[in-house]
């Protein structure tokens, strides 16, 4: 046998030239986004406004199997792909354990997460269209720095608006953004009428994404030739971030290898979808079976704790509504370092593919994340965002059990990005000042009896 490296990397000509639609397979398809106003399907000729139209017709698209991937889509992407997929020889050792972990490492590039994948894929389709420019939100920064340089190489303009507690906790992410050349805005900010009516109704607010995300698409619809964009949740960007699961796949099937187990960090559900995607695809054609688990925080635990219902996708309540599993959108997750997971709802392809039984989930909680965001950053070098973390937390869980079982698992996980700009979360670990705050039953009841009447 094949002694297996320590990075499986792709050939160029190896990379995927189709994104994997996985909604295609499935028998019992999402359900439909829906007009707040008439609570029926929405249209493409609906969403046109919002969205850019090609992007639009990926969103509804429920059927169409593999789309190509635009030949100046493959070639930004050759710049920093194919990612490894890293077998994690040294954590192996340090746990003792006869299980063999992978993880699929997307911070390779300077946004420092999987996010860039559907950023340019975005970028390429407003450009086609002769828009001027996008809009959108960023919580933790790490969507608005991905767009921003997805912009820059198109030409595009790029308006972003960012959770106000981030702006001022994280400035240097902000600079990054304004260097690729983005306008970047606090939210919630006195420049549209969603943030001003939050800020009256919310005085001194820190903002949430929900907020920002009102805007922006306040922003998109009120200024001609731009389009709102939003980084994940969207099954049009599990879409463009099959590749990183077709590339795993590609990179497993190379050397003869199966996995048992998928691990993912689920926030709104854009790279855990993705990573599963083509796996999820063989369950679904009854081809193959894996063990697929979501690993979202304690604080906010959309799909171990929330409802499966419709929702609004923003606090300002002016996109779409989608069905969810969801702790409500008003739901103000408590303040925790894992900036890209405090989202209040998850994916309408991972929340369908969850109630399906194809995966599982668990929440973790943040100290218990940090440990062993450190105890791998030690023996495998990468520092990782504390989002990724989540995934890592679960994946050791997984090769300790094996240690007692005795079981030689493949382990697979994705590792979606670098937590340099997380350096205050550390500085608070490493400090011993972290807590680990758990929402009570009462908080979740709260929020979701505000969920909207759909039928
Ligand atoms: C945004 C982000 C996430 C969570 O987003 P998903 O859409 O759930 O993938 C996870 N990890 C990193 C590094 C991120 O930037």
């Amino acid at each position: 046998m094949t002694k297996i490296p320590y990075k499986i990397y792709l050939k160029e000509s190896e990379m995927p030239k189709e994104w994997y639609n996985v909604r295609a397979d499935m028998k019992k398809k999402p359900a439909p986004i829906l007009n707040p106003g008439t609570l029926k399907p929405v249209t493409v000729e609906e969403i046109s406004p919002i969205f850019c139209e090609e992007l639009a017709k990926q969103e509804l698209d429920d059927t169409t199997p593999y789309i190509e991937i635009p030949k100046e889509i493959r070639d930004f992407y050759r710049m920093y792909r194919p990612s490894p997929l890293v077998r994690a020889y040294e954590l192996e050792k340090k746990l003792q354990t006869p299980a063999h972990i992978y993880y699929k490492f997307e911070g390779n590039n300077t946004s420092g997460s999987h996010k860039l994948n559907s950023a340019i894929a975005q970028a390429y389709y407003a450009k086609q269209q002769g828009l001027k420019g996008v809009t959108t939100e960023t919580g933790a920064g790490q969507w608005g720095t991905a767009l921003s340089m997805a912009c820059a190489y198109f030409g595009l303009d790029c308006k972003v608006y960012m959770v106000k507690v981030s702006y001022e906790q994280k400035p240097f992410r902000r600079e990054v953004m304004r260097t690729y050349g983005a306008s970047v805005t606090p939210s919630p900010s006195m420049e549209t009428e969603v943030g001003r009516k939050i800020n009256e109704e919310f005085p001194g607010t820190n903002g949430s994404l929900g907020c920002a995300i009102s805007e922006a698409v306040e922003a998109a619809v009120k200024n001609e030739g731009y389009r709102y964009v939003l980084g994940s949740v969207l099954s049009q960007v599990l879409l463009h971030q099959s590749v990183i699961g077709l590339e795993t796949k590609a990179a497993l099937d190379k050397y003869g290898i199966k996995a048992d187990m998928i691990i993912g960090c689920a926030g709104g559900g854009s790279n855990l979808g993705g990573l599963i995607s083509p796996f999820a695809g063989e369950m679904l054609r009854g081809e193959n079976n894996y063990e697929i688990i979501a690993v979202e925080p304690a604080s906010c635990p959309s799909l171990t704790r929330g409802s499966y219902a419709y929702d609004f996708c923003d606090t300002g309540k002016v996109c779409p509504l989608a069905k969810m599993y969801t702790l409500g959108s008003g739901f103000m997750p408590s303040p925790n370092h894992a900036g890209g997971l405090r989202y209040h709802g998850m994916s309408s392809v991972v929340s369908e593919l969850y109630d399906q039984g194809l995966l599982t989930a668990r929440s973790v909680e943040q100290t218990s994340v940090f440990e062993a965001a450190t105890e791998f950053a030690k023996v495998e070098g990468i520092l990782p965002a504390p989002e990724s973390a989540h995934a890592i937390r679960v994946a050791v869980d997984e090769a300790l059990k094996c240690k007692e079982t005795g079981e030689e698992k493949n382990i697979v996980f994705g590792l979606t990005g670098t937590g340099y700009f997380d350096m205050v979360a550390y500085q608070k670990f490493n400090d011993g000042e972290m807590s680990d705050y758990i929402p009570s039953d009462e908080d979740i009841r709260k929020s979701l009896s505000k969920l909207p009447k759909v039928d």
